[in-house]
């Protein structure tokens, strides 16, 4: 059946397995291999507010192999080869996640001629460092916006970051190994494939229903985060839906095998392999499924898509937008800071 989801069309190609910009030059979605929709384009956003598919890994202080990152979370994941929790840098939201997110989300959109022009700058590195804020990407935006950003929605459907390290602080060693994707697009029912309609009750909340199947979620993203991303409007994930409790595992005794049980009731939840999010029969309460109750999987981090709600000016639009925006006059004073060694 022929689906008109309550948006305005854009014209610009979605994937109908996962959601993300598929440019006209190619086959299928680069996120997914899905093939790209042939009835349904990417909904226009609605006042500024755009929507961006991350999918991230993140590398293991430990044993050194990389686990996916699914959800927006604060600091905590888990590392599939050791089969344990993890600590990750959560700056790493407000440092580069969030901020290249929005930037890639609004050029897209530029691109497409759905948001108006960028100011005509090409920032240096020397200009970037000295804003507050940016200096974690100084070294990456100027070659970024020369080389990507043109291209976003045409012959890229995506902006990719990585980085490798160790954060050390307060709460111990973290990883500061990541690899981030990031796709403009628009988030689908699981169940239909169908473009979500998502209003925003407040920032920070996302009301989902998909438009068939009329399943309905709100959405909460975690506040500290929110806090520190002022281009950040919401995330969506199942981990962060709400109401929406994990499964109780519980070990069988005598054996290492793991029972999943219901989060309201306790009946076991009957399974398909790849179930996230899995309904009681008995109950009818939805819980998702933790990352360690899924089953041990050799091959790359299995990485799933998820979403943030991103705003349009992007703070690097607006940062660019300023008088002067972009390069060191050369009319300012030398860096002779005698302390500065
Ligand atoms: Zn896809
Ligand atoms: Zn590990
Ligand atoms: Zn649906
Ligand atoms: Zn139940």
């Amino acid at each position: 059946m022929a689906f008109v989801p309550s948006y305005a069309q854009s014209g610009v190609r979605m994937c109908s397995a996962c959601g993300a910009n598929v440019p006209a030059t190619m086959q299928a979605c680069m996120a997914c291999n899905g093939a790209p929709s042939a009835s349904m384009s990417l909904p226009v956003p609605q006042g500024g507010a755009n929507w961006v598919q991350l999918r991230m890994e993140l590398g293991c202080v430990q044993c050194g192999n990389r686990s996916a990152l699914n959800t927006l979370s604060e600091g905590r994941y888990f590392c599939t080869s050791c089969q344990a929790d993890r600590q990750f840098d959560a700056d790493l939201w407000h440092e580069k996640i969030v901020p290249l997110s929005a930037a890639v989300g609004d050029v897209l959109w530029t691109n497409m001629r759905v948001f108006p022009p960028w100011p005509g700058v090409l920032p240096d590195e020397d200009w970037l460092d000295d804003q507050d804020g940016w200096d974690d990407l100084s070294g990456s935006i100027p070659a970024i916006m020369r080389d990507i950003f043109p291209r976003l929605g045409y012959e890229r459907p995506r902006l990719r970051a990585e980085q490798e390290g160790t954060v050390m602080s307060s709460g111990g060693m973290k990883t500061g190994t990541y690899a981030a994707e990031m796709f403009p697009g628009h988030p689908l029912c699981d169940a239909c494939k169908v473009p979500l309609v998502v209003s925003f009750p407040a920032r920070g909340l996302a009301q989902t229903q998909c438009p068939q199947c009329k399943a309905s979620d709100t959405h909460k993203t975690p506040d500290s985060v929110l806090m520190k991303c002022p281009d950040l409007l919401a995330a969506l994930a199942p981990e962060l839906v709400q109401g929406r409790a994990p499964a109780r595992l519980e070990q069988k005794p005598g054996t290492a095998a793991v029972a999943i049980l219901c989060s309201g009731c306790g009946s076991a939840l009957a399974m398909q392999p790849g179930d996230r999010i899995v309904k009681c029969q008995y109950c009818s309460t939805t819980s998702f499924i933790p990352e360690r109750a899924l089953p041990v999987q050799a091959g790359p981090p299995d990485k799933r898509p998820w979403w943030i709600a991103v705003y349009s000016p992007s703070s690097l639009r607006r940062l660019l937008m300023q008088p002067g925006a972009g390069r060191n006059r050369p009319s300012d004073p030398p860096d002779n800071d005698p302390f500065d060694f």
